[in-house]
Parts: C-alpha cells; sequence; structure tokens
C-alpha cells in the first residue's frame, strides 16, 4: 500500500502530528522503533505547560510555545488528560537574578504571554510559603501548568488510531530512498538519470513528486510524504534522504520524584533564573500528586545513556534545596533522567527538507516541545503539508474525543459501587500505593495502541508507579499481560526487546 503521509517516531511531535492528519482523508502511517509510543524523550521530562516568557522573541519555540500553551486546555479535554493551570514562579535570590527576571517578563509580553507579574518577596511568600528566605521577589505567570507527559502522547496516539491511523511499533526505519533518485558523488547532490536534482540551492524536480521507499525492520513503506519526528534521531533520518543541513546533539537531564506526601510542599512550579543550559533546577507538584525536583543540564556525546548519576542527583537536590529548603529527602521514590534533542540550528527546525521535496523535518524540538506539540503539529499538516500539494479534505466521521479513562482513584464510592456491579474486576486493586484495579490494566491493553509491556501498563495506568515502586504488582501485572495477550508469562518484557522479566525457572 502506498500511503499518503508517513510519519516516523512516535513521541509528543509524531503522535500530534498523526491525530492532526486524521482529521482528514488520508491513509497514514505512524512507524517507531521502540515497542511503544511515548518511550523516548517524551516520556522523560518535566512535564510543564510553559507560559512562554523564556523563548527568544521570533523563534519558532516562542511562537509555538505561547500557542500551544492556548490550546492545551482543549487538547487535554478532548484527549481525557488531566492538566492545572497551577502557575510559575521564576525566583530572584539577588538583583542580578531580578534583572534577569524582569527580560523575562519583557520577552514574555513580546512574546504574547498574558498575566505575569513581577511579585515582592512578601507577595511570592504568600503564595508559597516554604520557598527559601532567601527570596527577594519573582516572575510569576499564572498560565503556566502541568499534564503527564506520556500520557498527552499517548491519548493523541490513542485517538489517531481510533481515528484510522495505522501504528507499527518496533519499527526501525533503516534507510529510505526516493524512487527513480539515488546519491551520487562526495557532495552528496541528488541525481536522477545523471541529472542534478538540488542545484545546493533549489530543487529541480519541482513538477515530479516522489515517492519515498521507507525501509524498516518490518519490510518497506511507500509513502508521497514524510513527517521526520524521529527525536534525538531526526538528524540519521533527515541523512537517510541526503538533508545533512542539521545536527542534532544530546543534552541529560536527571530528576528525582518523591511521593505523593511531598506533592503539597509547593503549589506551582518553581523555577530559578535559567542559564544557557536550560531552565534550571525546578521544583514542582506533577499532576498525579508527586513532587518532582530536576533536571540538571549535562551535554552528553550518547544518544542512550539514561543513566542517572551521583554527581548529578546531588546536584538536582542541592538546586531544588536553594528555592524550596523544607524537602524531606525520606521521602525520594526514584531517580530518572532524560535527553534534549538539541539542534546545531539553535531553534526548533519544523519545514519541508531543501533537498527532498514532500519530507518534512520536524526536528531539535527540544523544550517547550512538549507544551509546543499540539501547536506544531497543527502547523505541520494546516501550513506546510497543504503548502506543499497534499490535499486535505475534511473526513467526515473524524471523533476529536479520546474514549474516557476509568481511574478507582478518582472516584466517588457510588460511582465506584455501580462500575463494580457491572464489572467486578473495577473492584480488584492490583496496584495498592496507586490504587490501580484489575480492570483498569486489561482496559489499557485493549485500547488502541495499547500496552505491550509492564512500562507500558505504568504509564497508562500508574500501576507500580508508587512509593513501592511496583514491589508487589509487578507479578499480578504480569500475569494479566500474559492472560490478554496471550503469550507465556516468561516472554512478558519490561520495555521490549530483550527486557525480560524472567530469566527462568527456579525449580
Ligand atoms: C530533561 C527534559 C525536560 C523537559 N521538560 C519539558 C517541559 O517541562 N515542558 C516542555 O514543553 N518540554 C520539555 N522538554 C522537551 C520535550 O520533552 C520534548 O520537546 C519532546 O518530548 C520531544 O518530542 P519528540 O516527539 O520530538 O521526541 P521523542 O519523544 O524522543 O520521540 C521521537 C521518537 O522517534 C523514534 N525514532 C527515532 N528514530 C527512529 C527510527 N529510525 N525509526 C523509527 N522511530 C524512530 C524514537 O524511538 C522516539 O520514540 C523537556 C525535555 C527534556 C529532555
Amino acid at each position: 500500500m502506498v500511503y499518503d503521509v508517513v510519519v516516523i517516531g512516535a513521541g509528543v511531535i509524531g503522535c500530534h502530528t498523526a491525530r492532526q492528519l486524521s482529521r482528514y482523508k488520508l491513509k497514514i502511517c505512524l512507524l517507531e522503533k521502540h515497542s511503544d509510543v511515548a518511550s523516548g524523550t517524551s516520556s522523560a521530562n518535566s512535564g510543564i505547560i510553559h507560559a512562554g516568557y523564556d523563548a527568544e522573541p521570533g523563534s519558532l519555540k516562542a511562537k509555538f510555545n505561547v500557542r500551544g500553551n492556548k490550546m492545551m486546555d482543549q487538547v487535554a479535554r478532548e484527549l481525557d488528560v488531566p492538566f492545572k493551570r497551577i502557575g510559575s514562579l521564576v525566583l530572584a535570590f539577588n538583583q542580578d537574578d531580578m534583572i534577569k527576571i524582569k527580560t523575562l517578563y519583557e520577552r514574555g509580553l513580546t512574546n504574547g504571554v498574558q498575566g505575569m507579574e513581577i511579585l515582592t518577596a512578601s507577595q511570592v511568600r504568600e503564595k508559597e510559603p516554604n520557598v527559601s528566605e532567601e527570596t527577594i521577589g519573582a516572575l510569576y505567570a499564572p498560565s503556566a501548568g502541568i499534564i503527564c507527559p506520556y500520557e498527552l502522547t499517548i491519548s493523541a496516539a490513542e485517538n489517531a488510531v481510533e481515528n484510522g491511523v495505522d501504528i507499527v511499533l518496533e519499527c526501525e526505519v533503516k534507510n529510505i530512498k526516493v524512487e527513480g533518485i539515488s546519491f551520487c558523488g562526495e557532495d552528496k547532490t541528488l541525481y536522477c538519470n545523471n541529472r542534478p536534482l538540488f542545484d545546493g540551492d533549489r530543487l529541480l524536480y519541482d513538477n515530479d513528486r516522489p515517492l519515498y521507499s521507507i525501509a524498516t525492520n518490518q519490510g518497506e513503506f511507500k509513502a508521497r510524504y514524510v513527517v521526520n519526528c524521529a527525536g534525538l534521531y531526526a538528524d540519521t533520518v533527515a541523512a537517510m534522504v541526503g538533508d545533512t543541513s542539521f545536527t542534532v546533539n544530546s543534552r541529560k537531564g536527571e530528576y528525582i520524584l518523591f511521593d505523593k506526601r511531598q506533592g503539597r510542599i509547593v503549589n506551582s512550579v518553581i523555577f530559578q533564573t535559567p542559564t544557557k543550559m536550560g531552565k534550571g533546577i525546578l521544583v514542582t507538584p506533577t499532576v498525579d500528586g508527586n513532587l518532582l525536583i530536576g533536571p540538571n543540564a549535562v551535554d552528553i556525546n550518547n544518544k542512550n545513556d539514561l543513566s542517572t548519576t551521583r554527581e548529578g542527583l546531588d546536584q538536582v537536590l542541592r538546586g531544588a534545596f536553594k528555592s524550596v529548603p523544607g524537602i524531606d529527602k525520606r521521602n525520594i521514590i526514584t531517580s530518572f533522567a532524560g535527553l534534549r534533542a538539541i539542534p546545531s540550528t539553535g531553534d526548533f527546525i519544523i519545514g519541508e527538507s531543501r533537498v527532498a521535496k514532500g519530507f518534512i523535518n520536524v526536528a531539535g524540538i527540544e523544550s517547550p516541545g512538549l507544551t509546543a506539540a499540539p501547536a506544531i503539529a497543527e502547523y505541520v499538516v494546516e501550513e506546510i503539508l497543504r503548502n506543499t500539494g497534499l490535499k486535505l479534505i475534511p473526513r467526515p466521521g473524524f471523533n476529536p474525543l479520546r474514549r474516557p479513562v476509568k481511574r478507582f482513584r478518582n472516584m466517588e464510592e457510588y460511582e465506584l459501587a455501580g462500575l463494580i456491579k457491572e464489572n467486578p474486576l473495577y473492584g480488584r486493586i492490583v496496584c495498592r500505593c496507586e490504587k490501580v484495579s484489575a480492570a483498569e490494566i486489561i482496559d489499557s491493553i485493549r485500547r488502541p495502541a495499547g500496552a505491550r509491556t509492564l512500562d507500558g501498563i505504568k504509564r497508562r495506568t500508574r500501576a507500580g508507579m508508587g512509593r513501592c515502586q511496583g514491589g508487589f504488582c509487578t507479578p499480578r501485572v504480569m500475569e494479566i499481560l500474559s492472560q490478554e495477550l496471550d503469550v507465556p508469562i516468561d516472554k512478558i518484557t519490561k520495555s521490549g526487546g530483550n527486557s525480560w522479566m524472567l530469566a527462568g525457572r527456579t525449580k
């Protein structure tokens, strides 16, 4: 089959792009090399919906941050994703910080951020009694919010599939050929029948629409348009069509997650003044009620290194204590790391490749990419693809609403009683820390783009996310996965590939 559009990479950008495309009468396919959607950078970040004062005015980051922030209420409502606009504070501890805060405020105004205020020390303490006494003022942005990053990603994937998108997991794009076109010469110029197609400045084959053959470990996919949302590997994928105009490097950020007992130590997202390496160490409640601190920022030469380090976590703790000294270390439940995709251009790279017609790069999407995702998706489809000739005919049956998820922990007793009567498995609690029932786990497997691994269940239901970190519920979740997927229990993995949970029988 020839797809109209193949999207490469099922992170928050690829999933929202696929969902946006599914509004139209198109054949769409989303390819992901991992065993689940939301397995890359979109699974490990701060989960902040940024207000938009941080990005350089005029940049794509600024434009899509502000637009994405505005869109988030509707997107979260449609996709049934919890989202809280709790506001953010950038704390100032000295006069230099105050100068930076004024610059951020001005930038925010230019970027179109609404409702910002510069607060005095006592105004800050009124909002946040637990911040450091060294605080002399802060920039307040009420439009900032918190969201679960993988839920925002998974929900878009689910909705896209419900609207007809094909998703192929464990499908790594290895090579892309443009039919009739080959690479030649050391300068990587594209040739067709020995005729150069790109003269270094513009495409020379404007009248012909190329057909892309995408070679993967699961065979070949053909498409008229390709959208490259491959995150840290977007440069590698772009190079497959001869586009070497940018590179993507990785910058690690480590985090510490605390038990829900610490979740109320702050009410809003607490930042420090940003540096050229990023937005600095933040202290924030998560949308699920935990406390999250981090990230640090270390440039690394490795796109797979998600290890946490003693030095990194110490740096995170020191930074967080500077803002909120009373955080109790005894309530730490886990640590993790995420990798930022740093583009060589200094801004998001969004547009048709200069060397490959109909090949769209959506690359170098570092922070605030989570916030910007719905706005980027809208722009890629409604502007770029439309302007490059893709016919967008609305699909009559498009349903923007994701089927709501029933969550035991959020229900009133009377609702639960009715639900349990309908399906007794809602009364069987599997994860005691997070109060997740067997019915929710089964539902997460049966949904479109459903869970296939322990991590998949964890991200969709929170089973294993609590204080015991899966110590009690893991075997039961594995049993359910085994039954539902009809595979032997020793074939259940943590996150696909060789991440087996069971090594063999003990007796
Ligand atoms: C530490 C940190 C903190 C952040 N905090 C925030 C924040 O608070 N707010 C905010 O707005 N943004 C934040 N961000 C940025 C945000 O997380 C990213 O912008 C966003 O997740 C990028 O999504 P993506 O879809 O481009 O990339 P990814 O989520 O990495 O998705 C790319 C996908 O492509 C797949 N892929 C790669 N190569 C291939 C191939 N050859 N074949 C098939 N599939 C392939 C990968 O497996 C991956 O799943 C943060 C980022 C980091 C690292």
